[in-house]
């Protein structure tokens, strides 16, 4: 075993997690080829719903106005009110001086419009390139909807896929919103009815099966609101246990369930609207029980549904904890999360996701993440050391490669242990 006593271990674990290559499992990237729908620059950097957000907590503009002004008006203001007026403390404003910063940009100087001329001579290719090599990843994991217009003409065209930006099939509308989607679903060519009948569940198991054909997902997913529950025979459980559980067992797919997002809190902030809802873990036990041949990953939005999910990970290895997302995706949280986890679960879990929407992002998502973990893991393999154990730093390398992708991949890639043959 190769020591390497001299070296503190945060630089061990920074050394090694700057030669792994991370898969980012959930994104809302799309690949250089599906065109406009791949956001990038400092534009978009600026009009993230997270940072529109909190420009109007400042911001006396009405909402409508706001919203109808252009991209770049819109971020002139959001940069005025959140970098110049007062300072970028918040974890999504330092994100932008941490992405500019990397990038080789010097926001110190506070000039927009030098960034901006910067942004206008680059090229994409060169910048996917750039922006993959500084996040230290190897792919991203899409997030591909088949309710979208925009993206399913591109798909539809016969895509050129690119190794670097893996699909997952987004289900929402089907699961959360039946009702309204089945004029979609009969203009598409699928000849369905509100009662999920034999033949309209063979109908809806070929629009699955035909977009799974087409996209090759790494699997299916939804987001859930607050108040999702899987205790009593609803509508929703059957369209989950009669077609889309079925659907991802014959496929062999894992589920992946975002958990406690409660859609338009505010609806005049548009995208910036949506809020967080304490989720029933129970009912993701619930679904683990009663579906043992099916696989699930879920993440949670609310801080105090973590405990329980570890605790259920415990219980069920068909459930795959994941990321912390969104509202969680701050340092306070991302030590605690990961800690919680760690002390839990071991290393059995996948530790974060970007779910960057605009590309630059996945170099801050992605560092300020690694600040975190060099605390939270240091801090237990000092303790594990103190015990009596020692760690190498090939084991410090396949742990971190463990948590930052492989984990996810064995788990999506695995035959159901509770198969019954
Ligand atoms: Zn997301």
């Amino acid at each position: 075993m190769k020591k390497n006593l001299e070296v503190p271990i945060e630089t061990r674990i920074g050394n090694a997690l700057n030669q792994i290559e991370i898969l980012d499992i959930h994104t809302h990237l799309y690949a250089p080829s599906m065109g406009k729908m791949l956001l990038w620059g400092i534009d978009e950097l600026l009009v993230y719903h997270y940072l529109v957000a909190e420009a109007f907590r400042w911001m006396n503009i009405p909402y409508s106005k706001f919203f109808a002004l252009s991209k770049s008006e819109q971020a002139q203001y959001i940069w005025n009110e959140l970098f110049l007026h007062h300072s970028p403390i918040s974890e999504s404003c330092r994100g932008v001086i941490t992405t500019l910063n990397m990038l080789g940009l010097d926001p110190r100087k506070r000039d927009l419009e030098l960034i901006r001329k910067w942004y206008a001579e680059r090229s994409l290719e060169e910048h996917v390139d750039e922006t993959f090599a500084l996040a230290g990843l190897k792919a991203v994991v899409m997030t591909n909807s088949p309710f979208d217009r925009e993206e399913t003409s591109y798909w539809e065209k016969g895509l050129q896929q690119d190794p670097r930006f893996l699909t997952a099939l987004r289900i929402d509308p089907l699961l959360l919103d039946y009702g309204n989607t089945i004029a979609y679903l009969r203009e598409k060519g699928y000849n369905v009815a509100e009662a999920l009948t034999q033949e309209v569940r063979d109908e809806l198991f070929r629009f699955l099966s035909d977009w799974a054909d087409k996209l090759n997902p790494l699997y299916l997913m939804v987001s859930l609101p607050p108040e999702f529950s899987y205790q009593v025979e609803t509508s929703r459980h059957k369209m989950l246990s009669k077609v889309i559980l079925p659907f991802c067992r014959e496929r062999g797919l894992p589920f992946a369930m975002m958990c406690g997002v409660t859609r338009a809190v505010n609806p005049q902030l548009c995208l910036a609207g949506d809020s967080v809802g304490l989720s029933s873990i129970t009912s993701v036990e619930n679904l683990c029980r009663n579906f043992p041949e099916n696989r699930f990953l879920v993440t949670a939005l609310s801080r105090e549904n973590q405990h329980s999910l570890c605790v259920a990970a415990r219980k069920f290895r068909n459930l795959h904890p994941f990321g912390c997302w969104w509202f969680t995706n701050i340092p306070t949280l991302m030590d605690e999360i990961s800690t919680l986890r760690f002390e839990l679960l071991g290393l059995s879990f996948t530790a974060q996701h970007s779910d960057a929407r605009v590309l630059d992002q996945i170099i801050y998502k992605w560092t300020h993440f690694k600040e975190s973990l060099i605390l939270t893991l240091s801090e237990k393999y000092s303790a594990l050391e103190a015990s009596g154990w020692e760690i190498s730093d090939e084991e410090i390398s396949r742990d971190l490669q463990d948590i930052l992708g492989r984990n996810f991949e064995q788990f999506c890639s695995k035959e159901s242990s509770e198969k019954s043959s």
